[in-house]
């Protein structure tokens, strides 16, 4: 069971995991990895145990954001020891791979890969995994909603068009699943340039928040296009980690309140 659903034939639980959420976005580079990361940290604050699975098999970034090491340990019964970071229990596919290593498996390899990380790994008992899923609506969104059961999956979107109508995209697939939509966070959503203070919204502002209506889901929150999340991200030190009072970790945690 979870959270006192049905599990539904082909379904099957992770043991251990209460609660699985999902992070998704309709194109790649929107900030979806960021978000994930910064949103595991911030529930973790909130006093959760709380583990990160990197699903983007064919662009795995967790590794580089969190500044992880090496491959994790193997036991000798064959079960992956994950990643410690900060706290969170982190498996990464990105990890097992040579720098600039790329994923050229088709579809039943990469179902195959995503149901060892997620079941072969000793994640130990945990109230919350989030999974940072690939962009768009493939084999690993379908392996992932008929292996297990997933809470909720928020979905993650610049302001622009053309993101959000990817966003779309994403979205109906994931209702086609009856997966619930937790809601959309706009990201890179304005910018106040650091010397006058002046915001910018460059790219339009409102986007996400209009469309989250028109999609009849809740808009969680919108995230500013911040110099320090960009320098943080490349450092391997989110600002959950380096700034836990400052402005955008105050502003990932008001939307981990929601979830
Ligand atoms: P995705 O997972 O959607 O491909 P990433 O999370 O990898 O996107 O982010 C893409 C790039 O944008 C990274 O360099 C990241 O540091 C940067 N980035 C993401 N969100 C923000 C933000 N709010 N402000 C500044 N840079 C950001």
């Amino acid at each position: 069971f979870s959270h006192g659903k049905p599990v539904l034939p082909g379904k099957t639980p992770v043991p251990g995991i209460k609660r699985i959420i999902a992070a998704g976005s309709g194109k790649g580079g929107v900030g979806k990895s960021t978000t994930a990361v910064n949103l595991a940290l911030a529930l973790q604050a909130e006093g959760l145990r709380v583990g990160l699975l990197d699903a983007d098999l064919y662009g795995p970034s967790i590794p580089k954001l969190l500044a992880l090491e090496g491959q994790p340990a193997i036991r000798d019964d064959g079960i992956f020891n994950p990643h410690d970071a900060f706290g969170l229990k982190v498996m990464s596919i990105g990890s097992m791979l040579a720098k600039d290593q790329a994923v050229v498996w088709r579809g039943p390899m990469a179902t195959s890969a995503l149901r060892q990380l997620l079941r072969e790994t000793a994640w130990g008992d945990l109230d919350l995994l989030v999974v940072d899923l690939p962009p768009g609506t493939g084999d690993i969104q379908i392996s992932l909603f008929q292996q297990t059961v997933v809470d909720g999956v928020i979905i993650v979107s610049t302001p622009q068009d053309l993101a959000l109508i990817d966003a779309k995209k994403a979205i109906d697939m994931i209702r086609r699943f009856n997966v619930p939509l937790l809601g959309l966070v706009e990201n890179m959503s304005y910018f106040i340039a650091p010397d006058t203070g002046t915001r910018y919204d460059i790219f339009g502002s409102g986007g996400a928040e209009r469309a989250a209506a028109d999609l009849k889901m809740p808009f969680l929150g919108a995230i500013p296009l911040v110099m320090s999340i960009r320098e943080g991200s490349d450092a391997g030190t989110p600002p959950l980690v380096s700034a836990p009072g400052g402005a955008e970790a105050t502003a990932y945690r008001a939307i981990g309140q929601q979830v």
